[in-house]
């Protein structure tokens, strides 16, 4: 873990509770996983369990290689660590789907010595035929079971044959599925609402149904935390643990994380990612402390963004509307994570923003004006570039005349003076106050309306420059607007 994370830090006991985070591999991480693999952990330290890192990558087709690196590296840069992952092994790896086929393929052989699983032979396009003629009749598509009632004696025909088979799940009667989600609450399903679902595909590889649910199962997981959209997953895989024998995990479905439009931030490209975010220089400590807000509610705000943030994180606080990803909202936890910062760090931020050393002597002159118009790593670049080459000043923003009585005796003034002196001297010459007297510097010092602090500023200005500064305002006065 490294040092930005160390407040997410917690005892870790000896309790038997599993948590997992079980992401797929097929793209950045955004703001939605994150969340959910920040309360996966949160809930596990809570608990005093473990919190176990898994990756999904059975779905080759999507697989980036990439990904998997650069996920690793956003958990911990989110502050989180795993006491078992791909990259640190365990009792219960490989961690990663992709090397677990021998475990599929020995689990799918048992369901189907014990006639639990059986091949299915109808094709892609017949399947999705009788599909359509479902839809089209109105009724829920169901797989019609076709394949279950085949005489042994042709399956071991067509299978000698190489006819291709996927592998599906048998189905059989009992009581309805129930369980408890611990966000969305009591669930029941009859079994005939469910079909004969898929365990292996004809080329051999696991479904996620399956694949999941025997690595929770093997992996002795106790608690799911994971986005709603998997909701109606559940009581298929409730069918696998009962198949199994064992006791399934508890399940607690999150609302997803949509967009300020709706959709939900998985569908979409670009908003949300958390590398665009970290891109911009965003504090780990603020991403938290607004996460801790997407379809949870803290019991106070005090200090989330401090030490012991993660133990405002409560599951009895989890809630089931719609989770909104606002920007907005973000860039305020930013502001305050900075606000924060003690002068040393918030120069670490910095450096790292400009790509300099945080002693670096311009960086250190120039911190302290900086952080009161930084919130993203472009403010910074944006203000740096301004202080290091200042535009000229716009006209139009004071009267010229406040403008030109004001700029005339800066000039004669001494650029030596420290801020406080400097403006009492010039409010003394000039008779101007406030406005008048403030915003001619502050255009004349960086050729803007707004910006850091003026008593910030001055400083960061050798003597010599003001004077240049102040000059060559005055100077632009004269020539036509
Ligand atoms: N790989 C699945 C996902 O990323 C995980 C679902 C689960 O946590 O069970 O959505």
């Amino acid at each position: 873990m490294n040092a930005e994370g160390s407040s997410l830090r917690a005892s870790r006991g000896e309790s038997a509770v599993r948590f997992r985070f079980a992401p797929s591999p097929t793209g950045a991480l955004h703001i939605g996983n994150a969340r959910t693999a920040l309360f996966s952990f949160l809930w596990a330290r809570r608990l005093g369990g473990h919190f176990i890192l898994r990756i999904e990558d059975t779905d080759r087709g999507r697989y980036d290689p990439e990904s998997e690196s650069a996920l690793l590296d956003d958990l911990h840069w989110l502050g989180l660590d795993w006491d078992e992952g791909p990259d640190r092994g365990g009792p219960f790896g490989p961690y990663r789907q992709s090397e677990r086929a021998g475990l599929y393929a020995r689990a799918l052989e048992e369901l189907v010595a014990r006639d639990r699983a059986y091949p299915c032979f109808c094709t892609p396009e017949d399947l999705a035929r009788r599909r359509a003629e479902d839809l089209a009749r109105g009724r829920p598509p169901r797989y019609d079971g076709r394949c279950r009632l085949l005489p042994p004696e042709e399956v071991r025909r067509r299978l000698e044959e190489g006819a291709l088979a996927a592998w599906r799940f048998r189905l059989v009667e009992g009581p309805p599925l129930v369980f408890d989600d611990l966000v969305y609450g009591p669930h029941s399903v009859a079994r005939s609402l469910l079909d004969d679902f898929v365990l292996a595909r004809a080329d051999g590889t696991p479904t996620f149904l399956f694949a999941n649910a025997l690595d929770d199962a093997s992996m002795g997981i106790t608690h799911v935390v994971r986005g709603v959209d998997h909701l109606d997953n559940t009581p298929r895989q409730l069918l696998l643990f009962e198949a199994w024998g064992r006791p399934p995990p508890a399940y607690a479905h999150l609302p997803l994380v949509h967009g300020l439009d709706d959709t939900p931030l998985a569908k979409r490209e670009g908003t949300g990612r958390l590398a665009s975010y970290r891109s911009r220089a965003l504090r780990p400590e603020a991403l938290r402390a607004y996460l801790l807000h997407l379809g949870h509610t803290p019991t106070h705000e005090e200090g989330l963004l401090g030490e012991a943030a993660g133990t405002l994180f409560n599951p009895a606080r989890l809630g089931r509307a719609p989770a909104h990803f606002d920007e907005t909202q973000l860039r305020l936890w930013q502001e305050r994570a900075l606000a924060l910062l003690d002068p040393p760090s918030f120069r670490r931020w910095l450096g790292g923003v400009l790509d300099r050393p945080p002693d670096d002597l311009l960086l250190v002159q120039r911190a302290e004006a900086l952080r009161t118009v930084s919130v993203w790593a472009e403010d910074a670049r944006a203000w740096w570039a301004i202080l290091d080459d200042p535009p000229l000043p716009p006209r139009g923003w004071v009267p010229e005349d406040d403008f030109r009585t004001v700029m005339g005796a800066a000039v004669a003034l001494d650029p030596e003076d420290e801020f406080h002196d400097f403006v009492h001297a010039l409010a003394a010459r000039t008779g101007r106050r406030g406005r008048a007297l403030y915003l001619p510097l502050r255009l004349a010092l960086t050729g803007r309306t707004e910006g850091p602090e003026l008593a910030t500023l001055w400083p960061v200005f050798p003597p010599q420059r003001r004077r240049a500064l102040l000059a060559r305002a005055l100077a632009s006065l004269s020539t036509d607007a």
